[in-house]
């Protein structure tokens, strides 16, 4: 027998027309190339979205098309979010820091017809231009005054698109599982793959990160999201902060500019921010050189990479900020697993916590996880066996665009292959302890090349570290410790071992230190380890 409930869908136009009836007044701040501190409503902020569906309607868009963005966070951004996805369109988010060749196929696959870009990514597009012939208009995210010399063919300035269009339209009524946005993954091996979200999926999505123990915005929130708009619908804050009515801060270009962040999260009263650990770092260094604190930040939500037990250590004893650590993929939407204390647990000793607090979190409701072998069997979650995590779930994607299953990321089951190697303890905290392709194995072993770094991380000298396998005579693979000293710092390979005395098992410590000025990292920030084992070719142990 089936339910009696009404069949209305999830669409992400009903966020917006939630946000204009509920929350109309409150603010969005951005900071823009053209404005330092641009301010307006989210009754504003919708009916300009209206003008852009208009707009785009106007030049012949059809419902599934894609139109681009290129462009940092702010309000002109979040305008695309809605006004594209809402009138039935992909909202296609371009990185614009992946590599030039890597920009042109993704544009050329996901068959863009409009790129909507920031003035300072014109040239990244220029230099291109001949490349991308079936993009038909680059829409410049600024007014006439602000507008570029450019050799870009078929060029529109947003402001002058907007003015000429009516604040009134009628979302259209669309099937929820449409697609609505598309996000291609930053494609360390082979090209990039693209996400196509849907509504259904953005909507559950945006619905679970607003529960208390994920990010728990709230109306009396503000909200920051410093991790791109391009990477993975910046965390869908984009969406939960307009369900939620809670005012939303947007850096801009300003994104890993310490003094910037530490200004606006001072000046705009911002409770809540969202960023990978690289970007916290630059926060942290300019309130260490300033002798500042956070009086206002209380939470952030932190994922993308493992979190340093430095950092988290530091945010919460010298600024009262708790770091709160999530796991996620481009391809899990993002949120998958977020860590916060459980219920029994809240007598542990502050050390014990800050152990806790590195580790990924708990599978959040509606993503269920399990740790496979390498047969696919189930391992235990007894927080030792290390297996192959796997997901599965409404906003975990189903296959890659235009891949037709050749990706070979899903089991027969139906489960998503993440590539990532975890281990889960009994309460199912999850601990990300490799990719699959970084795992190190000594003596048939697995030594968690995340552990070691994090450990390593937590020496005051150290910038950056990485580490990586590297090929031994009788066990088959050691840990190589690489690190990038801070600034003005002159820690020795042999401090630097002892440093992992009674912190890690002694057969875990790294058998050599190298010291390198810089780490290479992919274009989400990540550190690059096909790179670095590139790099490292040659290099053999010493003795
Ligand atoms: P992306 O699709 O670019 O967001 O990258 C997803 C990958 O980032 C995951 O598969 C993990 O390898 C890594 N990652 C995300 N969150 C964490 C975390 N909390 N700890 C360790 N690695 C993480």
């Amino acid at each position: 027998m089936k339910g009696l409930m009404m069949d209305t869908q999830l669409l992400i136009s009903s966020i917006a027309q939630h946000a204009e009836k509920f929350h109309g007044d409150r603010e969005i701040v951005s900071v823009t190339a053209d404005n330092p501190r641009h301010r307006y409503t989210f009754r504003e902020a919708i009916g300009r979205a209206k003008k852009l569906a208009n707009a785009l309607e106007r030049l012949g868009v059809k419902q599934g098309d894609r139109v681009a963005s290129l462009a940092w966070n702010d309000y002109r951004h979040l305008e695309i979010y809605y006004g594209v996805s809402g009138s039935g369109y992909v909202c296609h988010t371009i990185n614009p820091r992946l590599f030039p060749e890597q920009i042109v196929f993704i544009i050329n696959h996901a068959e863009d017809r409009f790129i909507c870009v920031d003035v300072m990514f014109v040239p990244l597009l220029e230099a291109v231009a001949d490349k991308i012939p079936n993009v038909e208009g680059f829409i410049i995210l600024t007014d006439e005054a602000h507008m570029p010399e450019t050799s870009l063919p078929n060029v529109m300035c947003y402001e002058t698109l907007l003015a000429a269009e009516s604040s009134e339209f009628d979302w259209p009524e669309l099937d929820e599982r449409s697609a609505s946005a598309l996000c291609y993954t930053s494609g360390t091996t082979g090209n990039p793959k693209g996400v196509l979200y849907d509504h259904r999926s953005t909507i559950l999505h945006a619905y679970a990160t607003l529960s208390i123990d994920v990010a728990g915005v709230s109306s009396r929130d503000v909200a920051m999201p410093v991790v791109p708009f391009f990477h993975v619908n910046a965390w869908g804050v984009p969406y939960s902060a307009l369900m939620a009515g809670t005012k939303l801060v947007l850096p801009g270009p300003k994104m890993g500019d310490g003094e910037a962040l530490y200004e606006l999260i001072e000046s705009e009263d911002v409770t809540k921010a969202f960023g990978v650990p690289t970007v916290w770092l630059s926060l942290l260094q300019y309130t260490e050189k300033t002798g500042k604190r956070l009086e206002k930040l209380e939470q952030s939500l932190v994922g993308g990479a493992a979190v340093p037990r430095a950092m988290i250590e530091v945010f919460r004893d010298k600024h009262g900020v708790e770091l709160r650590q999530g796991w996620g993929m481009t391809e899990t939407s993002p949120i998958g697993t977020v860590n916060t204390i459980k219920a029994g647990l809240e007598d542990l000793s502050k050390d014990e916590q800050l152990d806790l607090a590195t580790k990924a979190g708990r599978g959040i409701f509606g993503c269920e996880l399990r740790i496979v072998d390498d047969n696919g069997g189930e391992l235990p979650w007894d927080g030792e066996a290390f297996g192959a995590l796997q997901v599965r779930g409404p906003w975990v994607c189903s296959d890659y665009f235009k891949l037709e299953g050749s990706g070979g990321t899903h089991t027969d089951d139906g489960w998503f292959e993440t590539g990532d190697v975890a281990t889960i303890d009994p309460q199912g905290y999850v601990a990300i302890t490799d990719r699959t392709k970084d795992v190190i194995k000594s003596g048939g072993e697995w030594i968690s090349s995340i552990e070691l770094e994090n450990t390593a991380m937590g020496h005051p000298a150290v910038a950056e570290a990485a580490v990586i396998g590297v090929a031994h005579p009788k066990w088959t693979e050691r840990p190589l410790l690489v690190v990038v000293r801070s600034e003005g710092e002159d820690v020795s390979k042999e401090e630097m071992l002892a440093y992992f005395d009674g912190k890690v098992a002694t057969w875990w410590v790294p058998s050599d230190v190298v010291f390198v000025d810089e780490l290479p990292h992919t274009a989400t920030g990540k550190v690059k380890k096909i790179e670095l084992r590139k790099q490292f070719a040659e290099y053999r142990l010493p003795g």
